[in-house]
């Protein structure tokens, strides 16, 4: 127990409030990231709440990859449409009852008027505004004037929206725990109900965060100006406001918004498809706003975990400059991330994107999962993203007679390798491949007599310098140019589809 009373010190609840207006945005994960960063430090809640109220962008499959991708991302939330709570619904469009009496009290009081003006008034008189040079904002045309009396004049609509009043006295200066104190313009008479009765964000933010006992509101910096209009709503409601935190906004490197139409990171299932793991995007996403950790040396220490990240969490420390996407950034992490895993892991990461590729079948065979996890071992300093696996795993489960040979790898083929194709077929013969598979073994068919054999008969016996005379052995073997090292690719596929490999690249030269 505290001395406080408890109201004092509410626990905290946070929140995220995407807007499920298609693919969800990286910039959801971000906010997510912060919010639930500092929920978890400070024991308190962290609430998804989808915020559907704008029906012209309202894209019926983004409220359930908004769940998906955070889930992915392990960015879980308490309360939320799915999960339910002691707030629900978590959707605004099921709330609708509740904003009702919040305007009609602002209506009553006069704090709040309807408007009957045309969107095509509205946009003529935005473009006197700008052509004059005025500052733009509504002229307050309907305000204290009834609805017959408005209807005498030109550019009505039958439908009315609800605006506030902006009184001249409105606070613009607000405090924010990122940027301390921040001085805002003076906001406009802002619409609040919409002509199709649903609520615009502005009331519905200040009602639903009041309502679900919302203590921090964390949001985009692009919410800055909107924010003494919330102010002044908690002011006329006589309800304590929320504390502010307004995130920087994420960058592409030439200093733009990063939107989705322009940018494809900007969409959380690009990572996905690209095989970033997620505790590696939660890491940089992290680093994109906050400090690197620090080194028992005092160095800077960029590799971290949520949890290492919210117990060290401080608003203090979030830097309010607009930070970069620097994807070059991201694919360094993802390595570090990729190497840190034990090979089992990687390998049952890799197993969904070789089976979208279609180099592993839906339901693989033991002794398939037994050769990806061999396969998995060569190849994991090799990839940046797991999606790069397809290619270095494909020629270990594809038929002998189905390998693709790329252009690339043919093309480094010279005069003599079918020369030296015909010599490894004939110091590969005599191995013995009964060695297959015995662990630590270095006679039969593994990698070590298999190079010896190799190196015997090319490099010695004819005098070939190892570059030229394992390039051909790897195209037969692998198709590429670049594969995982050649001799245990070649233990890995074992005796018999190696020589069929080899023989089957031998023939094509003849
Ligand atoms: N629906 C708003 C958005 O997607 C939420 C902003 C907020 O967190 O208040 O930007």
């Amino acid at each position: 127990m505290t001395d406080q009373p408890a109201s004092t010190h509410p626990t905290p609840r946070l929140r995220v409030a995407p807007s499920p207006t298609g693919d969800p945005h990286v910039g959801t994960a971000y906010m997510s990231l912060f919010n639930l960063a500092f929920a978890r430090q400070q024991g308190g809640s962290f609430v998804l709440r989808i915020e559907d109220t704008d029906r012209a962008r309202f894209r019926e499959d983004s409220e359930q990859q908004v769940f998906d991708t955070l889930r992915w991302l392990g960015l879980q939330w308490d309360e939320g449409p799915d999960v339910g709570g002691p707030y629900a619904p978590y959707r605004q469009s099921e709330r609708l009852d509740t904003y009702r009496p919040y305007v009609e009290r602002l209506l009553a009081e006069g704090k709040a008027y309807h408007c009957w003006c045309s969107t095509e008034r509205l946009a003529q008189m935005r473009e006197v505004q700008q052509k004059s040079k005025q500052p733009t904002g509504y002229d307050r045309l309907c305000h204290g004037r009834t609805r017959d009396e408005r209807a005498q004049l030109p550019g009505f609509s039958e439908t009315p929206v609800v605006r506030m009043l902006i009184p001249e006295d409105v606070e613009l200066q607000f405090d924010d725990l990122i940027r301390g104190r921040v001085s805002a313009p003076r906001p406009d008479d802002q619409v609040i109900l919409k002509a199709d009765g649903f609520p615009t964000y502005h009331l519905a933010v200040v009602v639903d965060d009041h309502e679900m006992g919302i203590t921090h509101v964390v949001r985009g910096e692009e919410w800055i100006s909107s924010t003494p209009k919330h102010n002044l709503l908690y002011r006329w409601f006589g309800l304590e406001p929320v504390r502010w935190a307004h995130m920087p906004l994420l960058r592409n490197t030439d200093k733009s918004k990063i939107s989705k139409r322009k940018n494809p990171a900007a969409r959380l299932t690009w990572f996905q498809e690209q095989g970033y793991l997620p505790e590696a995007l939660v890491n940089f996403l992290a680093l994109l706003a906050y400090p690197p950790a620090v080194g028992p040396d005092g160095e800077d220490v960029e590799v971290f975990t949520f949890e290492e990240f919210s117990s060290d969490f401080d608003w203090k420390k979030v830097n309010p400059v607009g930070p970069i996407f620097d994807l070059k950034k991201l694919e360094w992490l993802n390595g570090v991330y990729i190497r840190a895993l034990e090979t089992g892991q990687l390998a049952s990461r890799l197993l969904p994107y070789l089976q979208r590729d279609g180099v592993m079948p839906a339901s693989p065979s033991l002794g398939e999962l037994a050769r990806l996890g061999k396969v998995t071992e060569l190849i994991q300093t090799r990839m940046v993203l797991l999606s790069e696996a397809t290619a270095l795993v494909r020629p270990f489960f594809v038929a002998d007679d189905e390998l693709e040979i790329a252009d690339d790898a043919r093309a480094q083929l010279k005069d003599d390798s079918r020369e030296v194709l015909a010599a490894a077929i004939d110091a590969l013969g005599p191995l013995d491949d009964a060695g297959q598979g015995v662990l630590g073994s270095d006679s039969g068919w593994r990698a070590a007599p298999i190079e010896a054999a190799l190196r015997a008969a090319i490099v010695d016996g004819m005098g070939i310098k190892p570059k030229f005379a394992f390039g051909p052995l790897r195209t037969a073997v692998s198709g590429q140019r670049i594969s995982p090292p050649l001799f245990e690719s070649m233990e890995i596929l074992g005796k018999a589809p190696t020589l069929s490999r080899l023989g089957r690249l031998r023939d094509q030269l003849g």
